[in-house]
């Protein structure tokens, strides 16, 4: 595949009708939101972007083929010092909301399942800890997760129980003294076959209530993690089935502030938030994909992007590019004012997916035959879309927690 990384743009004459050598042109912003963030900000979307298209985007589609995670980028991700943004001290890169969801979108415009390792990590993971542990809990685990020297994971979904989690989660939490004995499964979690540390989430068979722990993945007796096959999204990331018995942990690991699933519940609303970016990058992604391509393929004697139809389904995939992005623009606003509430959250995350998978499907369209071979990226996003739809909630229950704020009627059986 291509490692050369100019813009598409760029690329002038080119007639071929080969893979693309290039990457896009970053047009996906055309009611220049950028210009929402101070220069120091822009400063660092810049840097993301350069190690987006520089370091992942090279490489990407091989590690997407082989269903594997390129460990070796994780220095360079390293030095670019954003782990924790929009968490103020404990080592973290601190700053504002809105600019965490501009790298999210940044990171998504190139590659999802790069977007959803850092997401798990920085936000579901550290975001636990940050919202949920004590001063000493935070003291302990945030610098190291902040410097990438322990990566960490979100354990909630289980085999028998997604959408449900609220009120049906079947792994025990039962105290013994000072220790806590955890017993169950939890499917579908995002680095855990290599990572440090686990978020597990299960009810304490004392109170019933939801509590959180923050389990050492290579350490504790019991933990076991076994990789999740044959995904067809999202393949770079590593998703665990992870199995617990018998596991020990002590009480200083159990998430101090936390006393019920709504404790949980915040830390989702946070990383919703988060995924409605990261599905707006996706969608901006393969828009720009797709007007690079009509830009060279030529069909009878003239670029396709001269054909009305063609650019009709540009001028739709751009409306929804744009509309997602005016959203998450002021989702995040409300979010550093303080005035985020779960069914904001919910609203961005169900309507961004949603336009998102209208999006994606229209780019593979018009790449014709071409959009079903992973060379030409948009079945990358084509395909990775379908996890970004599902995952933090699918649509249906993000519609339930919307739908219930505005009648103050509950739909959920
Ligand atoms: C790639 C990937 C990564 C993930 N990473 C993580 C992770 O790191 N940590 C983690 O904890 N989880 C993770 N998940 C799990 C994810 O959050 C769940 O898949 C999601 O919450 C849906 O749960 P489910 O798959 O069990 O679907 P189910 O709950 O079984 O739902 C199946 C279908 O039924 C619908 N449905 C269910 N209940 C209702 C209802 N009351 N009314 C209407 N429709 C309903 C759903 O909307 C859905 O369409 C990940 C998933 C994926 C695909």
């Amino acid at each position: 595949m291509s490692t050369t990384l100019t813009h598409a743009a760029e690329a002038t004459g080119k007639k071929s009708q080969q893979a693309p050598a290039t990457l896009p042109k970053p047009d996906g912003d055309f009611y220049q939101i950028i210009e929402c963030l101070s220069e120091q900000e822009r400063a660092i979307v810049k840097r993301v972007r350069e190690f987006m298209e520089t370091k992942v985007a090279p490489v990407i589609t091989k590690y997407w083929a082989e269903d594997s995670f390129p460990f070796g980028l994780v220095p360079a991700l390293r030095e670019l010092n954003i782990e924790g943004l929009g968490y103020e001290g404990y080592g973290c890169r601190g700053g504002s909301t809105l600019l965490a969801g501009f790298v999210a979108m940044e990171m998504a415009r190139v590659d999802s399942s790069f977007a959803t390792f850092f997401g798990v990590h920085s936000g579901l993971a550290m975001g636990s800890i940050y919202l949920g542990g004590s001063e000493e809990q935070k003291q302990k685990w945030l610098p190291p997760m902040a410097r990438l020297e322990k990566v960490g994971s979100f354990g909630l979904t289980e085999p028998l129980v997604g959408s449900g989690t609220g009120g049906g989660l079947t792994t025990t939490a039962r105290r013994e003294g000072d220790t806590w004995v955890l017993n169950g499964q939890k499917k579908w979690i995002g680095n855990a076959t290599w990572g440090d540390v686990t978020i597990i989430w299960a009810r304490d068979v004392a109170d019933n209530q939801v509590k959180g722990f923050i389990v050492e993945n290579k350490t504790t007796p019991g933990f076991t993690v076994e990789k999740i096959q044959n995904k067809i999204a999202l393949r770079v990331v590593q998703n665990g089935l992870i199995t617990m018995e018998n596991c020990r942990v002590p009480e200083e690991n159990r998430l101090q502030a936390d006393a019920s699933f709504r404790d949980t519940a915040k830390v989702l609303r946070m990383t919703r938030a988060f995924v409605a970016w990261e599905s707006t990058g996706c969608a901006m992604g393969a828009y720009e994909h797709a007007l690079a391509y009509a830009q060279t393929r030529e069909q009878f004697g003239k670029p396709i992007a001269k054909f009305q139809l063609v650019q009709d389904l540009l001028a739709k995939m751009l409306g929804n590019v744009t509309a997602a992005q005016c959203m998450v623009l002021r989702l995040s606003q409300m979010q550093d004012q303080g005035k985020l509430l779960d069914h904001h959250a919910s609203l961005a995350k169900a309507f961004c997916t949603v336009r998102m998978r209208e999006t994606v499907a229209w780019a593979r369209e018009l790449f014709g035959a071409n959009g079903i071979l992973l060379d030409y990226q948009v079945a990358r996003f084509f395909a990775d879309a379908e996890a970004l739809y599902s995952y933090e909630g699918t649509r249906e229950m993000n519609t339930l927690i919307v739908g219930k704020a505005i009648t103050g009627l509950s739909a959920f059986v």
